[in-house]
């Protein structure tokens, strides 16, 4: 059985004990990883300020920083297929994911590589006495915590940006799903990135993550996970006033206008709850219809959630088990609460038959207020309910604390556009539920968090502005 190690200064380290990793299509043991000690992550912190402190990342031309971006770019395509078939056994969603979670990854490399050298200060008109601009400089040391649902791709939509800037950074992989990243971090080995510049580190969140966010040597941290886990870090950053990027969950709703195109809804709902078993943050959990298409799109829906093919995701089924035991439990609680609500289990809501950790594809009739339409599952449960006006349907996909993504299915482009700039959330899909990519802005409003990540915006997340106005003589 293989056994993996965290990186600290440029070595592949082990530890006197170690985390168990298991494969949720079977529920048996596949991997072992090194669990990180206290001692570890201050070396990896030691590590990280030592490289800032040298100038090998920060103080040297920015193109060569996007020259060994692009070398990660293509040294993380050429171990796609291996670093896959690892995060598929670990994590249980599909080779194919899997794959395109390097891809994607590699894509992060190559998309801020383009941004390296184009963090272009402005220059201040203060009158003819004065030379006045702003540079973008650095953060320092960058701790980034990373969940397991998506942790290769997560991981790489960060360190990028981050690395691009000019940032040492210490990455606290999660304790489920470690492996794909151990991967990723192989790939960045060679391509010229100084020593210290890439920490990666597996351990508990409430121990080494903990350590890591009060740490004397953060200069910023970025988090992605859940609600509870952020305020967490927040209260705990508080100390140090320690600049953060929040990136945490959602509730976020479709709404399905009077002449939305069937096929189309029925298509993006399939990837929108059904793609990586639901556990995806901007997850289409709540499906709000207009009263006039409401049975004929639910029963689409339904049709289509019982004809997917329930397995592995080696197997390239069309739904793969949840990421652990832990997490069967708490989405068949949620459904178990929904039913105690008076809420309606229209299909699924058991766990198959199988070995492993599966739920099977489950639609719920529910009222806006249920527990079941207002927190997040995560995993592989749609709320359905009807609206009878825009404006009922605009409240409901409102109604909840979150604010991640929204999405609205329609016809006509004045009435689409109308709803769509209602809608309270980081990012408005249209026609298309995941629409975008890597090149547009993306995070939360409420508690699904703040600052952005992907496209030109994010790497703001990772600099500082400095002001120098200059006196002349
Ligand atoms: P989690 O909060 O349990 O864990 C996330 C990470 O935080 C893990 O690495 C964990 O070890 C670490 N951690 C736990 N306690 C900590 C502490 N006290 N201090 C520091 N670190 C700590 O979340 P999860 O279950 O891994 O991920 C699922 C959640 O992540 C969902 O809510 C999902 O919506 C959210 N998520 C958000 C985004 C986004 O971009 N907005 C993306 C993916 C997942």
């Amino acid at each position: 059985m293989a056994h993996y190690l965290n990186y600290i200064g440029g070595q592949w380290l082990n530890a006197d004990t170690h985390i168990d990793v298991i494969n949720p299509a079977s529920g048996q043991l596949y991997a072992t990883i090194a669990s990180a000690t206290i001692n570890d992550a201050d070396k990896a912190m030691a590590a990280a300020r030592q490289c800032v402190n040298s100038g090998e990342l920060n103080d040297i031309r920015p193109a060569m920083r996007a020259h060994w971006m692009l070398n990660a770019a293509q040294a993380i395509r050429d171990i796609a297929d291996e670093g896959a078939l690892e995060l598929c056994r670990e994590n249980g969603k599909s080779l194919q994911d899997a794959k395109d979670e390097f891809l994607e990854s590699a894509r992060y490399f190559e998309y801020y590589a383009g941004m390296a050298d184009k963090l272009e200060g402005t220059s201040i008109p203060l009158g003819k006495d004065y030379i006045d601009f702003t540079q973008y400089v650095p953060m320092g040391v960058s701790v980034q915590i990373v969940p397991w649902n998506f942790p290769v791709s997560i991981c790489a939509r960060s360190l990028a940006p981050a690395l691009a800037a000019g940032n040492a950074v210490v990455i606290k992989s999660p304790e489920i799903s470690p492996v794909g990243m151990v991967y990723l971090i192989r790939a960045l080995e060679n391509c010229g990135f100084p020593k210290g510049s890439i920490n990666l580190l597996c351990g508990k969140g409430s121990v080494i993550g903990n350590h890591l966010v009060e740490h004397a040597e953060v200069n910023q941290i970025v988090f992605t996970g859940s609600v509870p886990t952020g305020q967490h870090i927040l209260k705990a950053s508080a100390a140090r006033a320690t600049p953060s990027v929040m990136e945490l969950g959602g509730k976020s709703a479709a709404i399905v206008l009077h002449d939305a195109d069937l096929q189309n809804v029925v298509c993006s709902v399939r990837s929108g709850i059904f793609f990586n078993a639901g556990q995806v943050c901007s997850a289409m959990s709540r499906l709000l219809v207009h009263k006039s298409r409401y049975t004929e799109v639910k029963d689409a829906v339904v049709k289509m959630a019982e004809s997917l093919l329930i397995g592995s995701g080696e197997e390239q089924a069309d739904l793969t088990p949840v990421v652990s035991k832990a997490q069967q439990i708490s989405v068949m609680a949620m459904i178990e609460q929904a039913k105690k609500e008076g809420a309606k289990i229209i299909t699924g809501g058991y766990i198959p038959d199988m070995p492993g950790y599966f739920v099977a594809p489950t639609i719920i009739e529910a009222t806006p207020e249920m527990t079941i339409a207002q927190e997040e599952v995560f995993g592989p449960v749609l709320v359905v309910m009807p609206f009878d006006t825009d404006t009922e349907a605009v409240a409901i996909a409102n109604g909840t604390d979150f604010g991640l993504v929204a999405g609205v299915f329609g016809e006509g482009l004045n009435h689409v556009f109308n709803v769509a700039q209602q809608l309270r959330g980081g990012q408005v899909f249209v026609n298309e539920w995941f629409a975008g990519g890597i090149e547009t802005p993306f995070g939360g409003v409420g508690l699904s968090g703040f600052g952005r990540e992907k496209g030109q915006e994010a790497i703001y997340s990772y600099v500082q502005t400095r002001n120098i106005a200059i006196r002349l003589h």
